[in-house]
């Protein structure tokens, strides 16, 4: 039993991981940590949540997310074609009309959209390819204006290449001075595959520099001789840097042939990073070039996470140039991951909604002060489901989002009544 009396108790929770033959527990929360966990607590508590048997989870998390472009689909023009590289044309266009407040203003608009569906972390890439910095400084300011309610990783991104023009590497480095927690990078879009490589090394030097962790968007694209993985996870290996790299999106790992792909396999299993997939944006944006058979574009999801592979997922995309459709729904995302990636049994739709939030702490390297344990931190999301797969089938509201010991949001589910 906790010495200190709790703040709020949560009646009959089901946890992610019980079977539906274990009874529901009650949780203790005490300011913002969580003091008790217990089938029956005899305790009582200022506000009290009857759960009554539904899901309560570790909030999601959002692994892969652009906020600096989020909410601006349309602006200055439509994506016509649907695809990645006009995408990157009309975000150029659009960031010359970039400014702090508008950004800082959609940033906090998307979050608080996200926090509302019970996601609490979050990791976005930040645009450093203008001289101005605008859209990272913006970020930077709002990562400090959530820090009590949501965490906000923040990448340093540059969305034209390292070595496209000549002051982007120094810009990347000037963002890291400025604090961002984390490294980036896009070898597929640069110019040359050596010019690729070189940036992938400059990326790893930067990292164990200034001891940042490292998320580079890389191969996303449909072309089977993209081979930037094997650069990342051979730097990954040799520097030791491991669980604290990540391949975002690897795309084009959907489409080597399976004799490469075996061999890539087992460095990527010696190498321990991490996977993103974002299968919302790349079922969209990818196989553009086909006729028929039309690829899926989605990385070998299914299959680095039965190599035992740490992979998460990400929205990628609210409302941009790249993808006008979205709301920041993890449930969506996992959803698309079940059937794009075909993870249709009990276990692989189990395994996607911890690809949303367990394996997506493991990402973020927040795993220690992540889930529903006794002494740590109270953030935990209820669902109007019964079970990760219901809630993933249902697209199930978050009725609550609790945010360090304190309701956040709360969303009543809609109630249907029949006329007949
Ligand atoms: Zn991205």
């Amino acid at each position: 039993m906790p010495t200190v009396s709790p703040s709020l108790l949560l009646k009959h929770c089901r946890l992610p991981d019980d079977s539906p033959q274990v009874s529901p527990v009650d949780i203790a929360i005490a300011a913002d940590k969580i003091v008790a966990i217990a089938p029956q607590l005899d305790l009582s508590a200022p506000t009290v949540i009857e759960v009554a048997g539904s899901l309560v989870s570790p909030p999601f998390v959002e692994s892969h997310i652009h906020l600096d472009s989020a909410l601006t689909a349309g602006q200055p023009r439509v994506n016509q074609s649907g695809t990645l590289f006009e995408g990157i044309e009309i975000w150029r266009d659009r960031k010359q009309a970039l400014d702090f407040d508008d950004v800082c203003q959609r940033a906090m608009q998307a979050l608080k959209q996200q926090a509302s569906q019970g996601i609490l972390y979050v990791r976005t890439h930040a645009d450093v390819s203008e001289a101005s910095l605008t859209a990272l400084k913006a970020l930077l300011s709002v990562r400090e204006a959530v820090k009590d309610w949501m965490t906000l990783q923040v990448v340093a991104f540059p969305q034209d290449g390292l070595y496209g023009s000549p002051d982007s590497a120094d810009l990347l480095e000037e963002a890291l001075r400025l604090g961002t927690d984390v490294v980036g990078g896009i070898p597929h879009y640069e110019l040359t595959r050596e010019d690729g490589v070189r940036s992938v090394q400059r990326i790893f030097a930067l990292a164990t520099q200034y001891d940042r962790l490292i998320d580079i968007h890389c191969d996303e694209i449909d072309d089977d001789q993209s081979r930037f993985l094997e650069v990342v996870a051979a730097c990954a290996l040799r520097s030791g840097l491991g669980s604290r790299v990540t391949a975002s999106h690897t795309t084009a790992f959907a489409s080597y042939n399976n004799a490469y792909a075996l061999k890539l396999m087992g460095l990527l299993r010696r190498s321990q990073i991490n996977f993103i997939a974002n299968p919302l944006i790349n079922i969209t944006l990818q196989g553009r070039t086909d006729t028929y058979p039309k690829r899926r574009g989605v990385t070998r999801v299914k299959e680095l996470w039965q190599s035992g592979l740490n992979v998460s997922l990400g929205h990628d995309c609210i409302q941009d140039p790249w993808y006008s459709l979205g709301t920041g729904n993890m449930l969506d995302v996992a959803s698309m991951a079940v059937h794009v990636c075909q993870m249709t049994g009990q276990d692989e739709i189990q395994a996607c909604y911890d690809m949303i939030t367990t394996q997506g702490a493991k990402t973020l390297n927040i795993a220690d002060g992540y889930g529903i344990e006794v002494g740590k931190p109270a953030n935990l999301i209820v669902l109007d489901a019964e079970s990760p797969q219901a809630a993933i089938r249902d697209r199930a509201t978050v009725k609550a989002v609790i945010s360090r010991g304190q309701i956040l949001a709360e969303t009543t589910p809609p109630r249907l009544s029949w006329y007949l």
